[in-house]
């Protein structure tokens, strides 16, 4: 006899006790219930939508390993979701849905939260998928309220605007915003998809990052499934890639793309992509994609004059409820001249030196902090440097990182470092990977690669990130 379906669950809950955080076991599993088991299915209940949606972003594959352990292979897991808890009349409603349990985790933990509901063939087309289903993958407040207007970034704005207003509509197609870094590429192009959402929530909006594209890409080519990714991304109406340089080794993943770009296109959809060079600078992208994208219109973002960088601190301050004296605003829009998002983290930096030290944002601090953000570092940080600093921020011990262990908190620390060292750095990845008992630079590679996804969808992690990050470029001056 099988153990029952219960017993199963509970085994899971074993383990995965151990390797999730206790508040985060208490939060997304304790509420769980298992329902029932056929054929290697298990049904578990889920008290949301949102909650199913969560599970499947942040526990898919530690659900698909766990239930692979305990009932081999084929495991499946289906989630029934309450969609109304009923009460003494009405029974309670539900509804079902194939988790992406059966999904093959050999290789990486690709995510691929874009459709709800992935059927067993295909990730992405369901029968009778309605369209509507596609997450546009969207940060919420990139929008064009908060993008503040300037000489340096008026073309690609308005433009941007226009799309929004009629995708696919316009000579703007596609609409190709380049500039360096840190130049609002990424706000702008998801302003322009929200914007789109809001006016026409109908429209089916994607964005995706170049990076991301062609990890799929290849997890298709893989499966044998490339037709399925192609078909995917035709059902789009406003495709935003963003940091399209990336494209420049991937040569497969630019044929799919062509193809997709040329059917987009043909059916009048709208194309938005972002680069950190204009089109004609760009090298390894085939000739006739760039071809293509002279098609529509290619704008620059610059670098903020004095007034603009005034104006986006204010609204930063505003968003975040903050305030300091004008002469500080002032003085850092005088000395930061390098990019947005440096202004945004000498903000940052003043903030947490104010709460550090419990004093007050003034002057004299924000020279002091300045000091430090302006300057180059010249002292070279090692990576034993950053993993001691990351294990005293995480509590755990040195040792730890460079065994094989996979607990969650190491694994975490174990990540955070490499992608620190990458960032901070000098040294290969195959250097970073021996400090790490010996790991080869693919690890490294999906370390650093799992903590930018993780970045993105966890702001809890964020801010452990980016307060580490501190630490290290402080400890670098
Ligand atoms: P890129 O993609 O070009 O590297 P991002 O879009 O990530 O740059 O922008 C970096 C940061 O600067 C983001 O937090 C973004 O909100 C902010 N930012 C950039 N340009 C503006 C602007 N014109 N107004 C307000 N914030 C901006
Ligand atoms: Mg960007």
């Amino acid at each position: 006899m099988d153990k029952s379906f219960d017993k199963i669950w509970a085994s899971c809950l074993d383990i995965i006790k151990d390797i999730v955080e206790w508040q985060h076991f208490k939060t997304w599993f304790e509420p769980i219930k298992p329902v029932s088991l056929k054929e290697k299915i298990l049904t578990i209940q889920v008290p949301s939508q949102f909650f199913y949606e969560y599970l499947e972003e942040h526990y898919v594959s530690l659900l698909a390993k766990t239930l692979k352990r305990e009932l081999g292979k084929e495991a499946r897991l289906e989630y029934r979701i309450m969609v109304d808890s009923g009460n003494s009349k009405n029974k309670p409603l539900t509804t079902d849905i194939p988790g992406h349990g059966y999904r093959s985790y050999s290789n990486n933990e690709m995510d691929f939260p874009l459709v709800i509901n992935n059927p067993v063939k295909n990730p992405f087309v369901i029968p009778g998928l309605k369209k509507m289903q596609i997450d546009p993958q969207l940060n919420s407040a990139y929008t064009f309220d908060t993008f503040i207007e300037g000489d340096c970034n008026r073309v690609a704005r308005r433009a941007g605007k226009t799309v929004a207003e009629k995708p696919g509509g316009t000579s703007f197609n596609p609409l190709v915003v380049y500039g360096g870094v840190g130049l609002g590429k990424t706000h702008l192009a998801q302003a322009i998809g929200n914007e789109v959402k809001n006016l026409n929530p109908n429209k089916v909006v994607l964005y995706v990052s170049s990076e991301k594209f062609i990890n799929q890409f290849i997890d298709h080519g893989r499966n044998n499934a490339i037709n399925d990714f192609i078909h995917f991304y035709q059902l789009i109406d406003v495709l935003i890639i963003d940091d399209i340089q990336f494209f420049n080794r991937a040569e497969k993943s630019q044929d799919a793309f062509f193809s997709i770009f040329n059917h987009l296109h043909q059916s009048g959809k709208q194309l938005i992509l972002t680069s950190d060079k204009s089109p004609k600078d760009l090298e390894g992208v085939q000739e006739r994609l760039l071809s293509r994208f002279r098609w529509g219109l290619s704008a620059d973002l610059q670098v903020p004059d004095y007034e603009t960088k005034i104006e986006i601190l204010d609204i930063k301050m505003k968003n975040d409820g903050l305030e300091m004296p004008r002469e500080v605003v002032k003085y850092i829009a005088y000395n930061i001249n390098s990019n947005v998002r440096e202004l945004e983290g000498a903000l940052i930096s003043l903030l947490a030196q104010s709460s550090l030290n419990k004093r007050e944002i003034d002057l004299e601090l924000a020279k002091k902090v300045l000091r430090n953000f302006v300057k180059s570092s010249t002292k070279e940080i090692t990576i034993d440097a950053i993993q001691k600093m990351v294990c005293e921020y995480f509590d755990v011990a040195y040792d730890k990182l460079l065994q094989k262990t996979r607990k969650r908190e190491i694994v975490q620390a174990r990540q955070i470092s490499m992608f620190l060292s990458k960032a901070f750095t000098k040294n290969s990845l195959k250097t970073i990977g021996e400090h790490f008992g010996g790991r080869d630079h693919t690890t490294v590679i999906h370390s650093c690669q799992t903590v930018k996804d993780l970045m993105d969808t966890d702001s809890l992690f964020k801010e452990s990130v980016l307060e580490l990050q501190q630490k290290v470029q402080l400890a670098a001056m």
